[in-house]
Formats: C-alpha cells, sequence, structure tokens
C-alpha cells in the first residue's frame, strides 16, 4: 500500500465484533482476567492497552518498523531510549538539538553517570572523531532544530555501527510521510507526536519505533517497568490526527514554499534557512533522503529588536513554541524552545540571537504572506521607537 492508502486502510479495532470505523478508547486502568492461570492479551493498560496497541502497530507501519511505543511525550520517548545506556556509556549528539534534549541529555542523565559530547555531525570527518569506545549513542535531527541544517542520516548511521553505537534519529520535523530514517540504518525513530503526528496542538505525545526485535523488547521492558505510556485518550486523538497527515503536511508544505520563496526575494529579510530552497546548503541531501521538506522554516533579520517585533506584529501567526500544527505558528528560540539550553551549549551553539522559527499552518498562503508583509514594514519602525539593541 502507497502511504496516503496506509493512513486510513488499517484494521482500527481488531477483534472488535463491532466492527467500529474508528478505534474505541479503552479508558479502562485493568482488564478482568478469566481466572487466575488464564490470563488475556491485556492486564493493565501501563503495560497495554488496545488503544494504545493500535496506534503503536500504525506508527511502525508508517515508519517501515517493525514496533512501535507511544508515550506521554517526545521527551518521554527520548528518555526510554537513554535508559538503554549505562554508567559510564556515552551520548554523542549532533550541536543542533532541541532544546529539551540538549537538557535531558547534560543536566540529568549526568546523574546516572552517562556523559554526552556534542559535535557537528553535518562535518563527518570530524564527527567520526569523536567516538570513543564508551560512545553507545548517537542522537541526531535531520533537518535540525531549530537550524534546519541536513545530516546524512545513511553516513552518520553507518559511522555508529562501526563504532558499536546505535543511532536515534529525531524525525519530528519530518514525519514518515516525509522522511523514514529505519530506511537508511537508523536504529531508533522517535518522535514529539505532539507536533506532526498528532498536528492539532491538542495533545503531547511520544513515539519510538524500531526494527529491531531485541532493542523492541527492551523498549517495551522500560515503557512498562517506568510507567510512561500515552493516555487511551490522547492514543485515540494521535490515531485521528493521522489520518490527515498528509493531507495536512500536503498543504502546509506548499504554504511554506511559497512562504520561503516570498521571504527570500525580501529585503527586509536576511537570510531564509529553509532546505527546500534551491541552492541552499543541504537542499541535495535533502532531496536524496527526504520526500520533501517539510512546512518549517527560520529566518533573521540582522536584529533582535526587528525579528521581535516582527514576532509580536504578525495576526495569523500565534506566537507558539513548537510546530507542526494545522495553525501557522511563530516563534524566537532563543528565548522561547531553546532557552532551556544549559547556558554552556548555548554559548558553544551561538544560536543566532535574532532567529525567527515559523511553522507554517493550513491557512491560504496569500493571507500568510500578506500578514508577514505588513508585520515586516511594522517591525523595524517598532525596533527603532522601542529602541531594543
Ligand atoms: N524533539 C523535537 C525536535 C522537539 O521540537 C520537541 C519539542 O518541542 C521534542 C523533541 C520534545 O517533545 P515533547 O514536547 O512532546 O516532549
Amino acid at each position: 500500500m502507497k502511504f496516503a492508502s496506509k493512513l486510513v486502510h488499517y484494521d482500527p479495532a481488531p477483534g472488535d465484533p463491532f466492527r467500529p470505523m474508528s478505534t474505541p478508547i479503552y479508558q479502562t486502568a485493568t482488564f478482568e482476567q478469566q481466572n487466575v492461570d488464564s490470563r488475556g492479551e491485556y492486564d493493565y493498560s501501563r503495560s497495554g492497552n488496545p488503544t494504545r496497541h493500535v496506534l503503536e502497530e500504525q506508527l511502525a507501519s508508517l515508519e517501515n518498523g517493525t514496533r512501535g511505543f507511544c508515550f506521554s511525550s517526545g521527551m518521554a520517548a527520548i528518555a526510554n531510549v537513554a535508559r538503554l545506556l549505562r554508567t559510564g556509556d556515552e551520548i554523542l549528539a549532533d550541536t543542533d538539538l532541541y532544546g529539551g534534549t540538549c537538557r535531558l541529555f547534560s543536566r540529568v542523565l549526568d546523574r546516572s553517570g552517562i556523559s554526552v559530547r556534542y559535535a557537528d555531525a553535518g562535518d563527518l570527518q570530524s564527527f567520526a572523531a569523536m567516538f570513543t569506545p564508551r560512545t553507545k549513542l548517537v542522537f541526531i535531527e535531520s533537518p535540525t532544530n531549530p537550524l534546519l541544517r541536513i545530516i546524512d542520516i545513511a553516513a552518520v548511521a553507518d559511522l555508529a555501527h562501526r563504532n558499536g553505537a546505535w543511532l536515534c534519529v529525531d524525525n519530528s520535523l519530518m514525519s514518515p510521510y516525509l522522511q523514514t530514517p529505519l530506511d537508511f540504518g537508523a536504529d531508533f525513530v522517535i518522535h514529539s507526536a505532539t507536533k506532526f503526528l498528532g498536528g492539532h496542538s491538542d495533545l503531547t505525545g511520544g513515539a519510538v519505533v524500531v526494527k529491531d526485535a531485541s532493542l523492541a523488547k527492551q523498549i517495551r521492558f522500560l515503557l512498562n517497568a517506568e510507567g510512561s505510556a500515552l493516555g487511551p485518550f490522547d492514543c485515540f486523538l494521535l490515531l485521528r490526527g493521522l489520518k490527515t497527515l498528509k493531507l495536512r503536511i500536503d498543504t502546509q508544505q506548499r504554504n511554506a514554499a511559497a512562504i520561503a520563496q516570498f521571504l527570500q526575494n525580501d529585503p527586509r529579510i536576511k537570510q531564509v534557512l529553509y532546505p527546500g530552497l534551491d541552492g541552499s546548503a543541504g537542499n541535495q541531501l535533502q532531496r536524496a533522503q527526504a520526500r520533501g521538506a517539510g512546512s518549517v522554516l527560520c529566518v533573521t533579520t540582522d536584529s533582535v529588536a526587528v525579528s521581535k517585533a516582527l514576532v509580536d506584529a504578525v495576526r495569523m501567526f500565534h506566537i507558539c513554541v513548537s510546530f507542526g500544527s494545522v495553525h501557522s505558528t511563530i516563534s524566537l528560540p532563543g528565548r522561547m524552545s531553546h532557552a532551556s539550553l544549559p547556558p554552556e551549549i548555548a554559548a558553544a551553539r551561538a544560536l543566532p540571537p535574532d532567529l525567527v522559527r515559523i511553522s507554517v499552518g493550513i491557512e491560504d498562503a496569500d493571507d500568510l504572506i500578506e500578514d508577514l508583509s505588513e508585520a515586516l514594514s511594522k517591525a523595524r519602525p517598532a525596533a527603532r521607537s522601542a529602541d531594543i539593541p
């Protein structure tokens, strides 16, 4: 089946005699057993729940994996993968990652004696030099967040495996519609399902998908042992959101391409970061490993004050952290989603302070462009009068 068909053509309720078209919400903590010796498929929702099971199977199928697991958030999914490491192990991570991921790696895992090294995974030679015999997990995003650099997933998977490490790819920015990292050798794909998978800003969720049976067994063990699974109602919302994943992303991506083009030709913008722009860094690699550039783009204006005034002046873009929603959103990553970066990492990364991140929704592209244009006209005078550096 092609991706569009897979999104809606699956058994929504295995074994249900009433054959509902949508997966029922099994809002129950426990499942009664026939007797002490013969136990049913489910006994306790932390360990397994039918609504979650349908979602997990669906995500595994969309990511070309064999098993999927759903968590209460993207961070819970990442924490679960990190739990596979033991004291003394190291993580090698790309420098450009979601701030919360860096916070987990640098300020939580260190308590268990797990350390992290950051290096530019776009520079394969220097990245390769960062492996040590202790490196157990390589962690990347592609495109990276927020700078939208493209990392060669197959090459990094190869490096990781040659050094006896696993590769985990955070695929939140692409979704399995646009990119399936397991096809390129990744061992784990994780998602903040809060983003494109859900798509409606109405849930937080996370997912881990794997191909390998022994990794699946370990992830499942940890999910049950730590109790970080997604609840039945959120699983239902996610299943509902997933059905329109392709429709949403097709529209969002078309809108994003039009906006990127408009902004690139606007003299009030210094730089547009969007891997879909012809000739942009990473454009060729993105074409080779993904089926589109997505709908998140960033711009710089050369002035923090102008960027801030731009964010304040738009009307069609909600000022929000996160991305991937049907609503267009806008943010200043340095002050919002990436403010949780530990200071030493923030300094090393040199995130442009005037960086504006835009996640494009399903509104009419002309309305969005008109709004951005008007906001840009207001932004410079507003910045001057506010006299912000
Ligand atoms: N990965 C990326 C790329 C993110 O942007 C985020 C959150 O913004 C996360 C992971 C964490 O996901 P969640 O907020 O669902 O815990």
